[in-house]
């Protein structure tokens, strides 16, 4: 029979199973405790000691622990693992369990204290400044299908941003791959949900509750003065607004009225196109290495935050684009405004941060004071700004959102010391002259500390003992110390004093004055302390109060540093402002990769600039040559200078004309990416079919050797065939790096294609790679040089040698691998013009919605349509 459970091993139980699959950190004394399974999950990624505890049902419990006062940066480890957290605290203290018991008719030594989950830590939902970085927006997205449309509802509780977007079921992989979520929530049972989605009841998704708790969070009767949001919209937002409330216990964080995201005023991406370009971070998963990471010269957390933001969204309407534009121009044409403003903002706090704990009930007398000196700093830069003339108009936009804090910088500068601390419970940060009472009872304690010391004085002197002292310690209070030698005279029953203690060397004692003193100097601190409490909590509900106007403040900053941050990266690279076009056309004169350049900076390599000139009929150019010579980087240079000019940046090149694009698509062959396991080949076109049923004309695509990750037949008949139906049918720009010499031949039927190649030539037997994109065919494939280059030994390059000359007389024979490429007809032409006869297999395709495909809903319909055949 089983032993029934102890009344704590109970309360355990029923606190996780509260908990669900969170760890629990059950509080006991100074201690977070964890047990069973969640100590040896929780054991293992903290790598310390799993102990056990007591028994249940026969078997030890295992056990591990960490302390509470470091407590946080174990929970920063568990949840970068993947974990998520439930904080249990013991919610009375030991004394009044005890008296609990007895009103209860429980033996108070079984009084066991109440505990209760306070807070469930999870990737999305911190706030501590030591959980999150700095730079790095942390956002929580939740998602659901309303009729056939995707509702997603975003925010970033560190700082209250909230953004609602609707898109199709297909879009929606690409819509979080922008918003980058560390935590995604999904209704219980949504079909195509994210995989690793936290499920969440599906009632919490209802539109209508939605609606009411966007209400509820913002005091509002109605919505209409934030914008217009769809059903889909709501109801993701009310998903995400109840799960930060299960979060938080009820207790909800800072959330700003929602921002619309429209998708038609963004240059689209896909997830694919995303990692290839390596935007905010790269291939290995680090930032280091990405578009990002090259271009953030922001001094702020925000800015950063800002910056990866507009370079993972990228704008697709001509006016924004400008605005942007523009104020990176002023700023960039006046080196001392651009210091100025960097150094203004440099010793900015970050507002919106200190803002988000505050709202969160996590908030310090410190993020009173950086609200203050932020807040105080950009009244500052607008006064700087503000005497200029001839401003930019997006700074016009920005300059009020800097001012108009007065009166709240003026409390706080006069309620605050200069640099108030972290931790509230010592107090010491409410400023003398503030409260005339909190002055009184702080002079209060400050004679009563002055008389004891005179009191020492006067005792020694009494006494004769030069060497008593009066002390204090956390037991005994104050007290007066003698060596034991000495300690007779204070014995004497006549002589006023009271024995405390008696230790090894010394004998303490208390006195009636010395009581009274401390007793003034104990209600006086303890009357002080609850009037710093009370002037905290006030000075926190005017930063709540004030919390849109501050939010904005620090939207306009970190707008500032991002258009100050790229006016200084395009002065340092020497960058150039892009000319933004309506007409479908891409020329760049000199145009440059800024992370390669960079990398190569470093080595004293130069890098060599390429023009780009896509027109309308010249928009399709196929690039050849040999390997490493440089095709992926010119083919990226000009997606990423597209990108960077969209988003409001200078780019690297000479000069640029990009007419804007409404879809950026980049894909790279299948060998490039082993690494990703699953049919690496069925992965490269389903990304491929992906472009050709979105790529539009005014869409900008780049493919590097798409086809590669098959045979030589099939690869070059799908590049083929690919390059075509963009030629014919999409007429997108398009840059198409291939090493398919056989693919030339499409010149002849394609007029709006041209050749292109990487230049290279062999000196005295070596291979160099000029890495120059030069106009007109490659003329060979160098192949055996790079195998040289790379080290193959010289008996094999000269067996290859041999074999190539065999395989090249065939071709001059043959017309090898091309031969009969001549004949095929043009590819809008090859369409069957009469009626196709039916199958099952048309009929399915027929069917397909193609654009409601989700990239696995595609695969999988590829492998039923496989089996059909
Ligand atoms: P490919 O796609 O033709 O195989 P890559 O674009 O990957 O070649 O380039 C290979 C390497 O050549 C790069 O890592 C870089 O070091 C160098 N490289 C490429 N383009 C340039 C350039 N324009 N100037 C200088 N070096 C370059």
């Amino acid at each position: 029979m089983s032993v029934p459970a102890t009344p704590m091993m109970q309360q355990y139980l029923a606190l996780k199973a509260e908990a669900g699959d969170c760890l629990l950190f059950y509080r006991m004394g100074d201690f977070f405790e964890l047990f069973f399974d969640d100590a040896k999950k929780a054991a293992a990624v903290l790598d310390i000691a799993l102990t056990s505890r007591g028994e249940h049902g026969g078997e030890p419990v295992p056990m591990c622990g960490v302390p509470v006062h470091s407590a946080e940066g174990y929970l920063a480890r568990l949840i970068r693992a993947g974990c998520r957290v439930a904080i249990a605290e013991q919610v009375e203290t030991p004394d009044e369990a005890k008296q609990r018991a007895k009103r209860e008719g429980t033996p108070s030594s079984k009084a066991l204290v109440a505990r209760a989950i306070v807070r469930f830590v999870t990737a999305g939902t911190l706030t501590e400044e030591a959980l999150l970085e700095p730079r790095r927006a942390n956002m929580l997205a939740a998602v659901c299908e309303v009729r056939g449309a995707i509702g997603i509802a975003a925010c970033d509780i560190s700082t209250g941003r909230m953004e609602l977007e609707e898109c199709l079921p297909n879009a929606l992989g690409a819509a979080l791959a922008r918003i980058g979520a560390s935590e995604v929530v999904a209704p219980e049972g949504m079909d195509g949900a994210p995989l690793d989605a936290i499920s969440r009841p599906r009632a919490d998704f209802a539109s209508a509750e939605g609606e009411a708790r966007l209400k509820r969070v913002h005091g509002v009767a109605t919505l209409e003065g934030m914008g217009s949001f769809s059903r889909a919209m709501l109801a993701a937002a009310g998903g995400l607004i109840a799960y930060l409330d299960h979060a938080g216990r009820g207790r909800l964080p800072l959330l700003l009225p929602p921002v619309v995201r429209s998708q038609a005023s963004h240059l689209m991406m896909d997830e694919a196109t995303r990692a290839s370009l390596e935007i905010t971070s790269a291939q290995g998963g680090g930032r280091a290495g990405s578009l990002l990471a090259e271009v953030d010269r922001c001094v702020t957390g925000a800015g950063a935050r800002l910056l990866a933001d507009d370079l993972s969204a990228p704008l697709a309407e001509r006016p924004a684009i400008e605005e942007r534009l523009a104020l990176v121009a002023e700023i960039h044409r006046d080196p001392l405004l651009r210091a100025d403003i960097r150094a203004h903002l440099r010793s900015i706090p970050d507002l919106g941060r200190a803002l988000g704990r505050i709202v969160a009930g996590r908030g310090s007398p410190r993020d009173l004071g950086q609200l203050r000196d932020g807040l105080e700093e950009a009244g500052r830069l607008h006064s700087l700004l503000a005497a200029r003339k001839d401003r930019p108009a997006l700074l016009d936009t920005l300059l009020p959102a800097l001012t108009g804090h007065g009166a709240l910088t003026d409390l706080f500068a006069r309620a605050l010391v200069p640099s108030p601390p972290t931790e509230r419970s010592q107090g010491g940060f409410i400023a003398s002259g503030y409260d005339h009472a909190l002055d009184e009872l702080r002079e209060m304690a400050g004679n009563a500390r002055r008389a004891i010391a005179a009191m020492e004085a006067r005792y020694r002197d009494e006494t004769g003992i030069a060497s008593l002292k009066i002390r204090h310690n956390g037991v005994l209070g104050y007290f007066i110390e003698v060596p034991s030698a000495r300690a007779d005279a204070l014995m004497a029953p006549d002589a006023g004093f009271i024995h405390r203690q008696t230790m090894a060397n010394v004998v303490r004692f208390n006195s009636l004055r010395l009581h009274e003193e401390a007793t003034r100097i104990a209600e006086a601190g303890g009357r002080a302390q609850a009037a710093e409490e009370a002037h905290f909590e006030e000075l926190v509900e005017h930063a709540i109060a004030a919390r849109e106007t501050i939010a904005a403040t620090a939207s306009a900053l970190a707008r500032l540093d991002v258009a100050a941050a790229l006016a200084e990266r395009a002065a340092e690279g020497g960058w150039t402002r892009p000319h933004i076009v309506d007409e479908p056309v891409l020329t760049i004169t000199g145009g440059r990769h800024p992370v390669v350049e960079a990398a190569l900076a470093k080595t004293g390599v130069r890098f060599v600039a390429n023009d780009c000139n896509l027109v309308p009929d010249d928009r399709l150019w196929l690039v050849g040559g040999p390997n490493m010579g440089g095709k992926s980087t010119f083919l990226r240079q000009n997606a990423l200078i597209v990108l960077l000019a969209q988003a409001g940046s200078f780019v690297p090149a000479d000069s640029a004309t990009v007419g804007l694009v409404d879809r950026l698509f980049s894909r790279v062959g299948a060998a490039d990416n082993l690494a990703r396991g699953r049919s690496t080949f069925m992965v490269e076109m389903v990304e491929t079919a992906a472009i050709l049923a979105q790529a539009g004309p005014r869409s900008f695509v780049i493919l590097d050797e798409v086809g590669r990750g098959t045979s030589t037949y099939d690869g070059l008949a799908i590049a083929w065939a690919v390059a075509e139906a963009i030629h014919e049918t999409n007429r997108s720009r398009c840059l198409f790096a291939t090493h398919y010499h056989e693919m030339a031949r499409l010149a002849e039927s394609c007029p709006a294609l041209s050749l292109h190649h990487v230049r290279a030539s062999e000196w005295k037997g070596e291979l160099v790679l000029l890495h120059e994109v030069a106009r007109g065919p490659a003329d060979r494939s160098y192949g055996l040089a790079v195998a040289r280059l790379a080290g193959v030994p010289p008996a094999v390059v000269a067996r290859a040698k041999a074999v190539l000359a065999r395989l090249e007389k065939g071709r001059a024979e043959t017309g090898g691998l091309a031969a009969g490429l001549g004949e095929l007809p043009l590819f809008a032409a090859a369409a069957p013009a009469a009626e196709p006869p039916r199958d099952s297999l048309r009929d399915s395709l027929q069917e397909l919605d193609v654009d409601a495909l989700t990239p696995r809903e595609a695969l999988d319909m590829l492998y039923r349509l496989k089996a059909q055949a």
